[in-house]
């Protein structure tokens, strides 16, 4: 199996540390940026939370030629509720993040400074493709494919499944494997940050 034909040669580039490095070297030290780049489901969900703190520090990071009120307007879907509920604005950038760019592959425009619920989403098959790499049970990937046939059915699965999970219990393995301390929730952390919205 030749993975390198399932992923663009541009798409490794980004990730790649040193010439030296080998396309399986880069795969394997950024897996989760790579399916992620092939999937884009969750840039593309008008349910992304995005807590105030969250968004003032991602703001003060892009550090945009506009002010932080002009920014929210065009960022977030209902930005002046004033820290009630603050989601993704995505209709009017065609069903997705204002930062995600379809090339070859999907692209955040803002990865390098992208916001904290961006860096943990994640979803059932990488939570599972995590589990499997820690040696945990699971459904999907097994010890009788290789790394690399593994990693392709996780890229098939991303692009071809819906993969997002929306259950805290996943959430909070899932940042453990990636060995976070703060294994709450996104939610938990910025709980004071959402309230129900008012009718
Ligand atoms: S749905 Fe999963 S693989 Fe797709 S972009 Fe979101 S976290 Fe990445
Ligand atoms: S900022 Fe980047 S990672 Fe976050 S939703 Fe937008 S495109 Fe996706």
């Amino acid at each position: 199996m030749d993975i390198l034909t399932h992923i663009p040669a541009a798409l490794i580039e980004r990730f790649r540390a040193s010439p030296a490095q080998t396309a399986e070297e880069i795969i394997r030290a950024n897996w989760r940026s790579v399916a992620c780049m092939s999937c884009g489901a969750c840039c593309c969900s008008s349910v992304v939370p995005v807590g105030e703190a969250d968004f003032n520090a991602f703001y003060t990071r892009l550090n945009p030629a506009m002010s932080r009120r002009e920014f929210a307007r065009r960022f977030l879907a209902d930005p002046e509720t004033n820290g009630v509920n603050y989601t993704l604005a995505t209709e009017p950038f065609g069903g997705r993040c204002m930062f995600l760019s379809k090339t070859a592959y999907f692209r955040c425009d803002a990865w390098d400074g992208r916001l904290e619920v961006c860096r943990e989403f994640f979803c059932w098959e990488m939570t599972n493709y995590a589990k499997w790499l820690a040696g945990e049970t699971q459904g999907t990937f097994s010890n009788d494919r290789s790394w690399m046939e593994n990693f392709d059915l996780l890229l098939t699965k991303v692009k071809t499944e819906s993969p997002l999970s929306f259950f805290a219990d996943d959430m909070r393995r899932y940042l453990t494997l990636l060995a976070r301390d703060d294994a709450d929730s996104y939610y938990q952390r910025h709980q004071d940050e959402f309230h129900p919205r008012e009718k």
